[in-house]
């Protein structure tokens, strides 16, 4: 039987991982937890970390390299991360230095027949980035640690069948919770992560723009609860074409998220 899922392996503060399969590629979207998990949670799909055709990279945050030193170690799979996200890598890791296959944002690159598109994240981090992947039926966009959605990601977005967005937080727990008023801050500020509101509003512009499923990722542990975040963002959508909407679970392997068809393709015949 043909594959051509998402699954989403870890998502979170803790840990973010990701894996985007289509027939002839196997890609993995950030190594935020152990090689360990890694390799686990690819058995339970029947796949070996050698048998990846790629990593893709979004930032130098732990919760997202984790498991990088290991799996350079352990395989040759090619891993591709921003200029500025190698860069920072290779001055905490040397060993780095040679391996990571350097693009600069808003680049494309293509990974065994899937066609990648590269996009700058607005986020405290070095050179973060979101992607497009389309294997010429599919369009699947990935948008995770953004303070806000820029326009020119949003245009990319646009289109995509599947969607793995960002719900970090609710406003309200975020204010009352336990963060020192700095990190409020930075969370909330226009170089943190994206809202739970503000998740839902670009949600129902994808869905007008054709999206039919949607991920919501990277929730906050201690900010938001996965039923609030699923709540607004179905909200948001009613009245809208059906959209199947999903939170990524924390420390565990999702269920498999079809690809859907790209609507651009659909449009044009
Ligand atoms: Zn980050
Ligand atoms: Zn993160």
């Amino acid at each position: 039987m043909a594959e051509r899922y998402y699954y989403s392996i870890a998502s979170g503060s803790t840990g973010n991982c990701g894996l985007y399969r289509t027939e002839d590629a196997a890609i993995l979207i950030d190594l935020g937890i152990s090689f360990r998990r890694i390799t686990t949670a690819l058995a339970g799909v029947g796949l070996r970390p050698e048998e990846l055709s790629a990593v893709l990279l979004t930032h130098e945050h732990i919760d997202h390299v984790k498991g990088l030193p290991m799996f350079l170690k352990k395989t040759r799979v090619p891993v591709f991360a921003s200029r500025g996200t190698a860069q920072v890598l290779a001055e905490k890791q040397p060993e780095c230095a040679d391996r990571l296959q350097e693009f600069d944002s808003g680049d494309g690159f293509w990974v065994r027949g899937v066609d990648v598109t590269t996009f700058a994240t607005p986020h405290d981090a070095a050179d973060s980035v979101g992607y497009i992947l389309s294997d010429g039926t599919s369009r699947f966009g990935f948008a995770t640690d953004l303070g806000f959605v820029p326009r020119e990601a949003a245009g990319l977005l646009r289109g995509c069948g599947t969607v793995v967005l960002e719900s970090n937080h609710d406003p309200h727990m975020l204010q009352a919770g336990p963060y020192p008023y700095s990190l409020k801050l930075r969370v909330s500020g226009p170089a943190g992560h994206l809202s739970n509101p503000d998740c839902a509003v670009f949600a129902a512009d994808l869905v007008k723009n054709g999206a039919r499923s949607i991920v919501l990722a990277h929730l906050s542990e201690k900010n938001n609860i996965p039923e609030l975040a699923l709540q607004q963002t179905m909200a948001a959508l009613r009245g809208l074409p059906a959209c199947a909407v999903q939170v990524a679970p924390a420390g565990c392997m999702g269920e498999p998220v079809p690809l859907e068809e790209d609507m651009s393709c659909s449009l044009s015949g």
